[in-house]
């Protein structure tokens, strides 16, 4: 795959979360402060958790050595009425 930048061919990987669940959220959640921050609503989940390794492994990044920058075309994980 292709960097959308700079046209460099990008480097495949996956992203590490070393504890519980990642996501994505809504700007507004993404923008909170303070004790706030414990609980986010409208996530969009990405990955596979082991509660176990106490780990979140994200397939489809790609690393662009030229841009420093890690991009990703990662499925939602879980399901939410909309
Ligand atoms: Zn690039």
């Amino acid at each position: 795959m292709k960097c959308p930048i700079c046209n460099n061919e990008l480097l495949e990987g996956g992203i590490i979360v070393d504890d519980v669940a990642c996501g994505w959220v809504p700007m507004e959640q993404f923008k909170k402060k303070g004790i706030k921050r414990l609980m986010y609503t409208g996530m969009r989940t990405i990955g596979e958790s082991s509660i176990l390794l106490n780990q979140t492994k994200i397939p489809n990044a790609y690393f662009c050595k030229n841009c420093n920058k890690i991009m990703g075309i990662f499925d939602v994980t879980n399901d939410l009425d909309d």
